[in-house]
C-alpha cells in the first residue's frame, strides 16, 4: 500500500501519487504514459499529470492495480473494479496483456495468447483470483511458457488453478521450478504446436528461451527489449546475468525467423509494419549490442 508520508514531492498535486517504494519497473509509464513519467533524479516514476477524463483515469487506475510494489496510491478511496476488470487487456491478434506484475519478477510483463488449440500464458502475473477468473472466461490456460528463470512469479498457483503444462528450459530449472511439466533441452528450436516455436536464446540466463507465435509475435523475455517508446530494440549488457557473448550470438540467430511484433518481459513493446522492417530493427539492435564488450 502506497504511503502518503512517503509521497515523492515531484508528484503533480492531486488524487494520485507514487511513493518512494517504486522500483522503476516502468509498468505505470507503459499503461498510462499520459499520467506517469520517470523521475531521473530518483530513478522512480511520478505522477506528472493527474488524469483529466474518464479514459485517463481508467488507465491510471490500471497502473495502480498492476504496480508490483503497490507504490501508486490515492488520497481518497477510489473504486478499482473497472481497472481490475480491464485485464487481461486485448492488444490485438488474440494477444492479451495480463497486467498485475509481481515484485519477485521485478514487474515483468506476462501475456495470454488465445488460440483454438488451447491458450498460452507467457510468464507469470500475480495470481490475483479476479484476474484468474477472467483468464478462465477467456478459455483458461493449456500451456504456461516460462521465458527464463527470473519471471516465473506465481507459476505454481497458476498451474494448480488451470492444470496447464509449464514449459521451461532445462538450464533454467531451479528448486522452485523443478516440478514443471515439460522442459526444453539444447539450443535448437522446438515446436510446441503448429503455431508455437520455442527458440532457445541463451545469454541473459543460460536457459533463456523466446516463444514465436504464428511467425508473427515474438515473446522475448529478457533477451531482447523494446524501448519504452517502442521505437528501438535493445539487449543490455548491464542485465545479462550469464554470458554477453552468447547473448549476442543468440540475437543474431533470431535473424533467421520472421516476426513483426516483439513483446518483451520489461520496458516497451515494438510492432513493426512488416517482417522486413522488424528485421532491420533487429539488425540495428545487434549492431548496438556488438559495440558493447
Ligand atoms: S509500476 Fe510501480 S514500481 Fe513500476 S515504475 Fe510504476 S510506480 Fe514504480
Amino acid at each position: 500500500m502506497a504511503r502518503l508520508v512517503d509521497r515523492l514531492p515531484e508528484n503533480a498535486d492531486g488524487e494520485l501519487f507514487v511513493d518512494a517504494s517504486c522500483i522503476d519497473c516502468g509498468l505505470c509509464r507503459q499503461l498510462a504514459p499520459g499520467s506517469f513519467v520517470r523521475l531521473d533524479r530518483a530513478g522512480m516514476s511520478i505522477v506528472a499529470r493527474q488524469p483529466t477524463n474518464d479514459a485517463e483515469a481508467l488507465r491510471a487506475k490500471m497502473a495502480l492495480v498492476s504496480c508490483p510494489t503497490s507504490s501508486i496510491g490515492s488520497r481518497s478511496k477510489v473504486p478499482l473494479a473497472d481497472a481490475i476488470g480491464a485485464f487481461p487487456e486485448p492488444l490485438g491478434d488474440e494477444i492479451y496483456f495480463c497486467g498485475f506484475a509481481s515484485e519477485s519478477s521485478f514487474g515483468a510483463r506476462s501475456y495470454l495468447i488465445r488460440r483454438p488449440e488451447g491458450n498460452v500464458l507467457v510468464d507469470s502475473p500475480r495470481a490475483l483470483p479476479r484476474l484468474l477468473d477472467r483468464i478462465e472466461a477467456l478459455g483458461g490456460v493449456r500451456w504456461m511458457f516460462l521465458t527464463h528463470r527470473d519471471d516465473v512469479a506465481d507459476h505454481a498457483k497458476l498451474a494448480k488453478r488451470f492444470g496447464c503444462t509449464r514449459v521451461l528450459h532445462t538450464n533454467d530449472i531451479t528448486a522452485d521450478t523443478r516440478a514443471v511439466e515439460m522442459t526444453i533441452d539444447g539450443d535448437e528450436p522446438t515446436s510446441l504446436d503448429h503455431d508455437l516455436l520455442a527458440i532457445p536464446v541463451p545469454g541473459h540466463t543460460r536457459g533463456s528461451t523466446a516463444l514465436l507465435f504464428r511467425d508473427f509475435a515474438l515473446f522475448s523475455g529478457d533477451h531482447l527489449f523494446a524501448s519504452e517508446s517502442g521505437d528501438e530494440l535493445h539487449a543490455y549488457r548491464s542485465v545479462c546475468w550469464w554470458s554477453w557473448e552468447t547473448q549476442k550470438r543468440s540475437l543474431t540467430r533470431l535473424l533467421a525467423f520472421d516476426f513483426e511484433w516483439v513483446l518483451p518481459g520489461h520496458q516497451g513493446r515494438m510492432r513493426a509494419p512488416s517482417r522486413e522492417v522488424m528485421r532491420e530493427q533487429l539488425r540495428a539492435a545487434i549492431d548496438r549490442a556488438r559495440r558493447v564488450l
